[in-house]
């Protein structure tokens, strides 16, 4: 990784107080960049804010809830005023709300669609009027392996994972002649707490599907955000780029 490549960057991390986000949090911070992470509550943006100053990074935590317009819109006003507009967003928060398809209740299928599709509309939109004017910009959706294979109780979460590939390969042909790039990553197995409700006996029997034999880590998805950010990644747009120990293979 180049370090200190993205000096003078801001960064917009969307669920960066643990997990998957966190991990990218701080490895965009390292390659320079100004980090911004958000949570849903004060004790997350307190994680976010310790985590950069005990490294000396710049950036800092603000809440954002991205199923809210009002706490969306709120949020970025604050992130601009304080550090400036995002150059990088990375779209990573998500929940899972599993059940099978004839028991999936309508709130289970909004929470999932709101939380991980449209607050990509929510987030990305405002986000990039900054990009197109300043010609530059990276947008990088945390997708999943399940919106490529599908997954039995999660018809909710692989649409909603499906449905951000789909806006990746869109937005990225509108917005390529400014030079802006738009991918997504498709993690497989990532050891988090949303994984963390397997039982062993699950874990064992996932493992015994992945090729690598193991479950990923954070920083296996937040050094493929780093790179994607990176300037060596300048010519590739609309890509999905998979993560998985190998489980899948397009
Ligand atoms: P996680 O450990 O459960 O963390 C989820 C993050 O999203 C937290 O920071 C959480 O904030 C935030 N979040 C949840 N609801 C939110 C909302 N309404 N508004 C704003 N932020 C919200 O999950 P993870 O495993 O790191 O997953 C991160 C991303 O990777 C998700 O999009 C997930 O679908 C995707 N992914 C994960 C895996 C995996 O195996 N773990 C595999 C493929 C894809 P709070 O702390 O404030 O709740």
């Amino acid at each position: 990784m180049m370090m200190n490549s993205l000096t003078g960057k801001v960064a917009l991390i969307t669920g960066a107080s643990r997990g998957i986000g966190h991990a990218i949090l701080l490895g965009l911070a390292d390659m320079g960049a100004t980090v911004v992470g958000t949570a849903t509550s004060e004790m997350g943006t307190k994680t976010i804010h310790a985590a950069l100053s005990t490294k000396g990074y710049a950036g800092g935590g603000v809440i954002m809830d991205v199923r809210e317009d009002d706490s969306v819109a709120k949020a970025l006003a604050a992130i601009e005023e304080t550090y400036g507009a995002p150059a990088i967003v990375v779209n990573n928060a998500g929940i899972t709300a599993d059940n099978l398809f004839l028991r999936m209740k309508m709130e289970e299928w909004q929470a999932v669609m709101n939380t991980n599709l449209t607050a990509l509309y929510r987030v990305t939109k405002p986000c990039l009027r900054a990009m197109l004017k300043a010609h530059w910009g990276r947008i990088i959706n945390i997708s999943s392996v399940c919106g490529l294979t599908g997954n039995p109780g999660q018809v909710n979460y692989s649409a909603a994972k499906a449905g951000m590939i789909g806006f990746t390969k869109a937005l990225a042909l509108e917005v390529a002649s400014r030079n802006i790039t738009v991918n997504a990553i498709a993690p497989g197995f990532i050891g988090t707490d949303m994984t963390s409700v397997l039982n062993e006996a699950q874990q064992a029997q996932l493992k015994s599907t992945i090729p690598l034999q193991r479950i990923g880590r954070p920083e296996e998805i937040a050094a493929a955000v780093c790179f994607l950010a990176s300037p060596g990644a300048s010519y590739i747009t609309g890509e999905t780029l998979q993560v998985n120990g190998g489980m899948y293979m397009q």
